[in-house]
């Protein structure tokens, strides 16, 4: 009997699963994840026939891999199994010591090896193998992490309409430190298979676009970018974390009995709380020489503040986290040496992890909290201290560089390299009047409780899904050489026919200089040949001056129409304006100021035509271009504004124009004229959407190359243009 599923299943990928193999007494164990994700993301993989897959936590010898892979199954997870050279390669290399330091700006520790690379490529490609051994056409895959960062694009090469969301839960580095690695093209790339990829942060999705453009050459608007023909989305979605968990473990029973243990065991001190994770990028050896400073400047908190410094040991095989550690057990110990008494000690030190019961006690017990990466995506520690902080008192001090600080504004916010600074913060800290206290706890939990990781997931899980809706709306169906059949067919049954040809990047490529871009010889003949055909009307409709058209294509049979409609010149008739035109005074006003960014703007041109003028800006370097574009626009549009006159954003060009005309206009009027039974309008940028706008919806609408439109079909380029022309022509010819 054949089993039909109903609704697509939700894969999750990361390069862990929420599971943790462990090998106690030679027997293995699985131990569940406490971590944010696996909370958050717990009630979606759980459910129907959905799926996490990962790496189990360790290196399984083949004999294992059945029965660990079963056990696995009944939990709906999936393992991906990697050896040992691969997770030095993979994990420890490439991830940990090029993305990782790369991604948080600590370039000194990048390494470059081509072998790791190979080895990120090759384990990432056994990612995406076992995803699709699993995964559906239509399902949903989310995708984790900067471990995984070219699984979206093979995913998408092997199923091209599943549902791809990509979460970047550490920092997007500028582009000035991205375009130092060799891979980052691939790895944009990789990225870019997705429809809808998250960032913690709006500078992380600002740096992400900025590369993807300077790199790949995308183009992008507010946060879309047009990958060849799909949409894809970005966006900030801050992860939050089980708000009522941390609280309500907070207030327990047994969170208030370890709070008494510690403290008889520290004795009377008010408590500063530092956790993190050893990782040179959280700026432990920094936070403790500014305690250090700070006990040194006020000799009156001696004895009456102690830190608890929990580092939770991390990559300890990796060489620069090795150094960190001694650095961090020889500051401790100097701290400690110089300064401690019988009754105290400055700091408490663990090199340990804690379970949830000892974290939150701590939490508890600690007056302030010092949380000063000097560079991390989200930090976590932070928002769960402020959610177990129930009795409304407490000081956070979190560094401007964590991904919480733009949401946490409330804390107290330092630069972590300001060494004066982040000691003075701790005098502000443990000094902070009661009522200031609450009040900025109140507003810091209030947003915490709000944005939940529940939240976030749902937020994600929303913008993938409106991210495909929107595609799905604007989707052409791309031609190919051998699928012209539907317009082939509809054409030879009809009586009388209409097509719209624009000229640049439709009929000829594009150049830097438009005046190089002349008809060439195969292209004036199609066009000959397709205007002798009986009862066809063939349009030339272009942005370029009439003069140009008149120049060289004049002695065709066809009509032409200059400057986007402006002027009509048919096969009969000579030319003439095709509306009433506004007053030309406009033109002085709006030369200046084009010829203003002109002079600032290497590399870019002024077009003076009739009834139009154009900055063109092909040549301009990449950012600058887009910035002048759009000062040049806004500029353009503030002054003229109520002139009627319109300003249109072309492929590499500002135009400003009577706003009367449109090529919408010279197609609607043309196609009400003349009554075709077949119509065909192809067109490359905004300007021809106003043709594939005005037609009726049995009109065969093209656009010509990538990006977002209301045509119907697509084609590559100007060539793919002239075939289809081509095998629209009486067979003899
Ligand atoms: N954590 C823990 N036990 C400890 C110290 C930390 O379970 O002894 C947890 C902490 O509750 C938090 C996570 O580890 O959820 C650290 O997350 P964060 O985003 O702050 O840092 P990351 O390690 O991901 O860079």
């Amino acid at each position: 009997m054949e089993i039909r599923r109903t609704m697509a299943k939700t894969i999750i990928v990361s390069n862990r699963l929420p599971v943790r193999l462990e090998k106690q007494a030679e027997k293995l164990q699985f131990k569940a994840s406490e971590g944010g994700l696996a909370t958050g993301l717990g009630s979606i993989y759980k459910e129907g026939d959905n799926l996490w897959i990962g790496w189990p936590g360790l290196e399984v010898a083949d004999n294992q891999k059945t029965a660990i892979s079963e056990e696995l199954s009944q939990q709906n997870m999936r393992p991906v199994f990697l050896t040992a050279q691969e997770l030095e390669d993979y994990y420890l290399g490439f991830s940990n010591q090029t993305l990782w330091p790369a991604f948080h700006y600590f370039v000194q520790y990048i390494q470059y090896n081509e072998a790791r690379w190979v080895a990120y490529r090759s384990v990432n490609e056994k990612f995406a193998q076992a995803i699709l051994s699993y995964a559906e056409p239509d399902d949903v895959i989310w995708v984790h992490d900067y471990q995984l960062m070219l699984v979206p694009a093979l995913l998408r090469e092997a199923l091209p309409e599943a549902a791809i969301g990509f979460f970047q839960h550490i920092p997007f580095p500028s582009f000035e430190v991205l375009r130092m690695l060799p891979w980052r093209q691939a790895l944009l790339e990789g990225v870019l298979g997705s429809d809808f990829i998250g960032f913690h942060t709006y500078d992380d999705m600002r740096h992400f676009l900025s590369s993807v453009h300077r790199l790949t050459g995308y183009v992008y608007r507010a946060n879309k970018v047009n990958v060849e023909r799909r949409t894809v989305a970005v966006d900030a979605l801050p992860m939050g974390i089980d708000y009522e968990k941390y609280y309500q473990k907070a207030c327990s029973r047994e969170v208030a009995d370890k709070v008494q243990e510690f403290r008889s065991a520290f004795g009377p001190q008010r408590m500063v709380l530092s956790v993190d994770r050893l990782d040179y990028s959280k700026g432990i050896p920094d936070r403790l020489r500014a305690y250090q400073r700070f006990l040194e400047e006020n000799p009156a908190y001696h004895t009456k503040v102690s830190l608890i410094l929990v580092v939770v040991p991390s990559r300890d095989q990796v060489p620069s986290y090795q150094q960190l550690k001694d650095e961090v057990d020889e500051l401790v110990g100097k701290i400690n040496g110089a300064l401690s008494t019988p009754t105290w000690q400055p700091v408490h030190y663990f090199y340990r992890s804690f379970d949830l019961t000892s974290l939150s006690a701590f939490y508890r017990l600690s007056e302030v909290a010092m949380i000063t990466p000097l560079r991390d995506g989200m930090n976590l520690v932070c928002k769960e201290y402020i959610a177990s902080r129930f009795e409304g008192k407490g000081a956070l001090i979190l560094s401007e560089m964590a991904g919480s600080a733009k949401e946490l504004s409330e804390a107290i916010l330092v630069n972590p390299n300001d060494k004066r600074a982040l000691a003075e913060s701790l005098l502000k800290g443990l000094e902070m009047p009661l009522d200031e206290q609450s009040h900025r706890l109140k507003l810091m939990q209030e947003s915490l409780r709000r944005y939940t990781i529940f939240q976030w997931v749902k937020l994600f899980n929303q913008n993938l899904a409106k991210t495909k809706k929107e595609q799905s709306i604007l989707h052409s169906t791309r031609l190919k050489p051998d699928k012209f059949e539907p317009i082939t067919s509809a054409y030879a049954a009809s009586q009388q026919k209409l097509v719209f040809l624009d000229y640049d990047g439709t009929l000829v490529p594009f150049d830097k200089d438009p005046e190089v871009t002349i008809p060439d010889k195969e292209l004036r003949n199609l066009l000959q040949e397709t205007a002798a055909v009986e009862q066809l009307d063939l349009v030339l409709i272009s942005g370029r001056p009439r003069d140009f058209l008149e120049k060289y294509l004049g002695h065709l049979p066809i009509t032409l129409a200059a400057e986007h409609g402006i002027w009509l010149r048919t096969k009969d008739e000579e030319w003439q304006p095709h509306a009433e035109l506004p007053d030309e005074r406009w033109k002085e006003e709006a030369r200046s100021v084009i010829d203003f960014y002109v002079n600032r703007t290497p590399g870019s041109f002024l077009e003076e035509k009739q009834h139009a003028l154009a900055w063109h800006y092909r040549s301009v370097e990449t950012g600058l271009a887009r910035l002048r574009c759009s000062e040049l626009s806004s500029h353009l549009k503030h002054m003229l504004g109520d002139k009627g006159l319109e300003v249109l954003e072309g492929n590499a060009v500002v135009e400003i124009k009577p706003a009367s005309i449109n090529k919408g206009v010279i197609a609607h009027n043309l196609q009400r004229r003349l009554k075709p039974d077949f119509t065909l309008a192809i067109g490359d940028d905004r300007t021809d959407e106003d043709i594939f706008e005005a037609l009726p919806a049995q009109a065969f609408t093209i656009k010509v190359g990538d990006g977002q439109t209301r045509a119907q079909y697509s084609l590559d380029d100007h060539e793919a243009v002239r075939s289809l022309l081509k095998a629209l022509l009486p067979a003899d010819s």
